[in-house]
């Protein structure tokens, strides 16, 4: 980019056109009919939680059904702030069963299957954030069939494609099955942690429509939401984004980077429960591999987790969440000793 002497104007109010094609096809599949029959709206977002807030800004304003959405509870920290910035209301649904560290199928789906017709139901699409929780592909068609009956209107957040199995597909078999299935959704996509982008604030966000036409009309109400509230979206991350994600050979290279990144933390979550084990831990960890992405729910209490910061100088979240992305070979031991020696 530097060799192009690349310029420093503004991006188009809806970001680069190429940019917006590659994540639309990034997330529905390069063949996707949606893609080829003009359905969806995509913009350049400002990383995740910008799209998060376009699209329920866009809620707030056109979505007359509803003004709820609904979200697991746990759920990402901002979420609930962003939405309710929006002025939605936001109302949850039973997704992490602490009993098992796992996921909690029947509860989310007695709770979806009871939200009122047209509720919005927030899906973190893959790798789940705080839980590192996700439903297995039988239980997503469950979920997907139970929204379709319902009239309820699925609204994804995949700030992690690639992060779970390190498949970029793989981690878009909810999204997908979901438009099979019919739905309109919508998505917010993020290149923070997939492309290393953070702090470039690169994002998308899609919204599925029923015709062309709709979705023309869509488009123009969403620009005029972007030039309101900060009228073009940042360019350098976009550009790099577009340029990898265009050229084979980058985006190759990308592929195998990202699968790298992934195999490194299933690594490490294999590494941590041996670990347990070593030291004869008599829990059982089996959530450590069970659940993926870059976060682990271990468990621990808060007062539990007062010791790994104040004993052992671990730091993490007060709900018992680690970073696997965190953990390497040089300092799984000492975490694992630390855990034991904490939870014993
Ligand atoms: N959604 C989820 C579930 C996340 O975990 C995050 C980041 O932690 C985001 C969205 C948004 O991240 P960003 O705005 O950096 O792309």
């Amino acid at each position: 980019m530097l060799d192009e002497n690349v310029d420093h104007e503004y991006a188009p109010i809806s970001g680069p056109p190429t940019f917006c094609k590659a994540s639309a096809e990034l997330a529905f599949g390069a063949d996707s009919s949606v893609i080829k029959d003009g359905l969806n709206v995509t913009v350049q977002g400002i990383s995740g939680t910008g799209s998060l807030r376009l699209g329920a800004a866009f809620f707030s304003k056109f979505y007359a059904k509803s003004k709820a959405f609904y979200t697991p509870t746990p759920t990402w920290g901002n979420h609930i702030p962003i939405f309710k910035h929006a002025g939605m209301d936001v109302q949850s649904y039973r997704y992490y069963d602490p009993k098992t560290c796992g996921f909690d199928f029947n509860g989310a789906l007695e709770d979806i299957s009871k939200i009122p017709e047209g509720g919005v139901v927030v899906l973190h699409a893959c790798a789940h954030n705080p839980t590192g929780v996700d439903p297995k592909p039988e239980q997503w068609k469950e979920i997907s069939s139970v929204m379709k009956q319902k009239k309820l209107y699925p609204f994804f957040d995949m700030a992690y494609q690639g992060f779970a199995s390190g498949d970029i597909n793989k981690d878009a078999f909810a999204v997908r099955h979901f438009l099979a299935d019919g739905h309109e959704i919508a998505l917010c996509q993020s290149y923070a942690k997939n492309m290393g982008l953070y702090g470039e604030r690169a994002g998308a966000f899609t919204l599925v429509c029923s015709s062309k036409e709709e979705a023309d009309r869509v488009m123009s109400q969403v620009k005029i939401l972007i030039r309101a509230m900060y009228s073009s979206p940042p360019i350098h991350g976009a550009r790099i984004v577009d340029r990898v994600l265009n050229s084979p050979e980058l985006r190759n290279m990308w592929l195998g980077e990202v699968k790298g990144m992934a195999d490194r933390i299933i690594s490490m979550r294999q590494k941590l429960k041996d670990g347990l084990a070593r030291e004869g831990s008599s829990h059982n960890w089996q959530h450590i591999t069970d659940q993926i992405g870059m976060f682990c729910f271990t468990g621990l209490k808060p007062e539990q987790v007062d010791r790994m910061i104040n004993e052992f100088h671990i730091y993490l979240t007060k709900d018992g969440r680690i970073s696997v992305a965190g953990v390497t070979s040089g300092n799984v031991d000492y975490v694992a000793n630390a855990i034991h020696q904490v939870s014993k």
